[in-house]
């Protein structure tokens, strides 16, 4: 069964003794042919390299785990800056807005500047006594509008 361009049953020796079944016939055949001793020799160095490289490579479990960590930062970090852009837009798009509206009000913003201004001016000028005593007086109004009404209320009930 020995040829030129290796064996026919070479691919059968090298599963079976990937799993530690090679014996039987198959273990006579590769006790006579060259090319699948050669096989069993390449296995056997394949074999022993990974025993020795064994201890150094981390478990799947640990590899998957450790992938899916730095997929689920990278996740993280990616959405922390779309989040933050999201924020920017936001603040640029309020920014824009604000402006623009300010555009379009600019001349009921000149007038209300104007009002508020005027209005600070008068609360803060020596000559509040007036403003204070339209206060007490509407005040006073409204007290006197409350007694009223109460009274009024009291006669009616009474009435009825
Ligand atoms: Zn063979």
């Amino acid at each position: 069964m020995t040829s030129e361009f290796g064996c026919d049953r070479e691919e059968e020796v090298v599963r079976a003794f990937a799993v530690g079944e090679l014996s039987g016939q198959l273990a006579e055949h590769c006790e006579s042919c060259d090319n699948c001793r050669e096989v069993i020799h390449v296995s056997r160095v394949l074999k022993k390299i990974a025993g020795e490289t064994k201890s150094q490579v981390p478990a799947a479990g640990f590899v998957w785990w450790q992938s899916r960590l730095r997929h689920k930062q990278s996740t993280e970090q990616r959405l922390a800056r779309v989040m933050s852009l999201a924020r920017a837009a936001t603040v640029t798009v309020s920014a824009l807005g604000l402006v623009a509206w300010a555009i379009v009000h600019r001349s009921d913003i000149g007038v209300g500047l104007r009002e508020v201004g005027s209005s600070v001016a008068q609360w803060s000028s020596p000559n509040t006594a007036s403003s204070v005593l339209a206060l007490a007086y509407i005040t006073m109004l409204l007290l006197v509008i409350n007694i009223v009404l109460t009274v009024r209320a009291h006669v009616s009930n009474r009435r009825g």
